[in-house]
């Protein structure tokens, strides 16, 4: 399999495209015209530079309005595409992509394109040049991959191929198994771009909307089974229109489109066994089955007031580390280990932020099948030099300068007993169990990319976008989860600091975990022990709970002592949801509390406007004197 990404899908000028497409580790480039008229070099010298950058000139494109045009406007045409021949052959591009015609005067007719297309076959040939028909979704006489593919077909002519791009084909909900019917050896070149489900102008949509395999809702994988099974075996390529990655880091975006086509094919791959991809196997998505731990970066005064909520919270001080400044905390399945090393990777992760969640660890099957699949989708392993007495346990660098740590059955389940200590802490619980969710906050730029970030190394899947309002803008929220349930995330992305989430941003210097949702079977039961030892929830809005009593049959028992704990409420249509959350610390972040009932799925997303709200009002009010 060879792999491509057109220009177009990132952003920078030519050469900053060239370096991070070769960087991310594609085979070859489309080159977009606009991006190479911008550029100042002769067409010989940018294939040249593309060339030394160790990339193959793929496909020229886009050729626009060629077939079905009367007369005059035919022979201009056949000149103009003339002209751009002339710039292939310098380029040492030897294939061009033709869209179908959406010009006002493209006369119709399945023969007529195709009469022209076997007169533009001729003439490319003439040059050792192919040509590739593309059905754009809303071409003028050709708008679907069938037709175009009718037109190559009676074209007949060897340098005239089909050109299939997933966008136009799904967005017109065509159904890609009729690709299977088609010679793989007369498809000259694949495109792919996934979409979130908008409905909306598909010239609009596309232009705007677009985005990597597997960021969207389009069927892509079902297209690329497809053409897969017709033993297609030319280059698989990304043409992605996006306004963000327009904007976005060219490294990053390059990255994020590699990652996501090798995630793709080995997705088809194991539902395709049958068909040769000639891809290299890498271990399957990775099941996580719990949160081992999480780890804050916390010095000082800060340190001090993290242990004294843990305190509260019900946790112990189960050990300390043997070398080390860092403590774990413990509950139920629960560690949270504080982390006050002033080098390292908690050092660096403090001195950029202060206090804030510098690592994640996964308890997963196996370790090293997870940094093979990590590797192979081309996320970067971390180390750092080892402490006496300390494991290596196997890690990779997430998005944001962020860190997870994976451990398994193995030897390396020994690290608890190996590196800490063991200290008697005081063993009363307030009953929580387990990690239920964390939640990261991000730009709302960065969404997509950590969205693909676990859903291409982790077995997880996502849930549709939700608006939260806050009182001072729109965050987009987005869960993804293990099928179980195991482990489960929410990205919340900003759009503007006035957000509680975007504050938390621009405090933080970018993306890191805000919150983190712990599990309780009885939340009544852990509100009240709470209370005992001193623990002061976020306070609510009476009439949050007036609210509640309308819209849900809710016993006049239960709504009182919600009222008085301080504890919210959802239900869906499996079960019931309560969530309770502590005041701000170090800054931002917070605790919720969760008790799901009868297999509630959600995160109690309608809650959300006011529990922002509540902590809204614990900041100084606005336009208010501060005494
Ligand atoms: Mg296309
Ligand atoms: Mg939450």
């Amino acid at each position: 399999m060879r792999t491509g990404i057109a220009t177009v899908s990132i952003s920078g000028n030519l050469e900053e495209k060239i370096e991070a497409i070769a960087a991310a580790g594609f085979d070859g480039i489309e080159i977009f015209e606009q991006d190479f008229i911008a550029d100042i070099r002769s067409p010989r010298a940018v294939g040249q530079r593309i060339r030394d950058a160790g990339l193959d000139v793929m496909l020229f494109q886009p050729f626009r309005d060629f077939e079905g045009l009367p007369g005059a406007l035919r022979t201009k045409a056949f000149d103009r595409i003339e002209r751009k021949f002339d710039v292939m052959a310098e380029l040492g591009c030897d294939l061009v992509l033709v869209c179908s015609s959406c010009h006002p005067e493209a006369v119709g007719g399945i023969d007529r394109a195709a009469a022209d297309f076997a007169e533009l076959g001729k003439r490319a040939a003439a040059r050792g040049l192919r040509v590739g028909y593309e059905a754009l979704a809303w071409g003028r006489h050709v708008n679907d991959h069938r037709d175009a593919w009718e037109v190559v077909r009676r074209a007949d002519h060897p340098n005239v191929g089909l050109i299939l791009d997933s966008f136009h084909t799904l967005a017109r909900g065509i159904d890609p198994e009729t690709i299977r019917r088609i010679p793989g050896d007369r498809i000259f070149f694949v495109q792919l771009a996934d979409a979130p489900k908008i409905d909306m102008d598909l010239l609009y949509w596309s232009r705007h909307f677009r985005n990597m395999p597997g960021e969207g809702d389009l069927n892509v994988t079902a297209f690329m089974q497809a053409v897969s099974a017709t033993g297609y075996n030319g280059p698989i390529s990304l043409e992605i229109f996006n306004d963000q990655f327009r904007g976005g880091s060219p490294g990053t975006i390059a990255q994020d489109g590699y990652r996501s086509i090798v995630a793709l094919m080995d997705e088809v791959r194991r539902i395709e066994p049958e068909v040769a991809l000639g891809l290299p196997e890498l271990p399957a998505p990775v099941t996580v089955r719990d949160t081992a731990f999480v780890e804050f970066a916390a010095q000082g005064a800060d340190l001090a007031a993290l242990e004294t909520l843990l305190a509260c919270l019900g946790f112990r001080r189960a050990g300390r580390h043997v070398s080390k400044s860092v403590w774990i905390w413990q509950q139920g399945d629960i560690r949270i280990i504080l982390n006050a090393e002033t080098e390292g990777h908690a050092g660096t992760a403090w001195n950029a932020r202060g206090t804030t969640v510098c690592d994640i660890g996964l308890t997963v099957g196996s370790a090293a099948d997870m940094i093979a699949r990590a590797k192979a989708l081309g996320v970067k392993p971390f180390s750092q030099p080892l402490g006496p007495g300390e494991m290596p346990l196997p890690a990779i660098r997430g998005l944001g300068g962020s860190v997870m740590h994976f451990i398994d059955d193995g030897a390396l389940a020994q690290v608890w007993d190996v590196e800490f200590l063991p200290e008697d802490g005081d063993e009363r619980g307030v009953g929580l169990t387990r990690v239920d969710h964390i939640a990261q906050t991000m730009t709302y730029d960065e969404m997509l990319s950590w969205s693909l970030f676990y859903t291409t190394l982790f077995d997880m899947a996502k849930a549709p976008m939700v608006d939260v309002i806050d009182p001072d803008g729109l965050v987009r929220s987005r869960a993804i989860a293990t099928p179980g349930g195991a482990f489960r995330i929410t990205l919340n992305g900003a759009e503007t600091h006035r957000t509680l989430a975007g504050s938390f941003l621009a405090g933080g210097f970018g993306g890191s975990v805000q919150h983190i949702a712990l599990a309780t079977d009885d939340i009544f039961a852990t509100a009240a022990a709470l209370r005992e030892r001193g623990f002061e929830a976020l306070p609510l809005s009476p009439n949050y709970f007036d609210d509640l009593a309308a819209r849900f049959d809710l016993s006049p028992d239960t709504l009182a002592r919600m009222r008085e704990e301080n504890i919210l409420y959802d239900a869906d249509g499996a079960g019931e949801f309560f969530q309770l959350y502590s005041r701000p610390f170090a800054g931002q972040l917070f605790v919720e509390i969760v008790e799901r009932r009868a297999g509630y799925t959600g995160y109690g997303a309608p809650n959300a406007p006011f529990r922002i709200a509540a902590q809204k009002r614990l900041q100084r009010p606005k336009g208010m004197p501060s005494a």
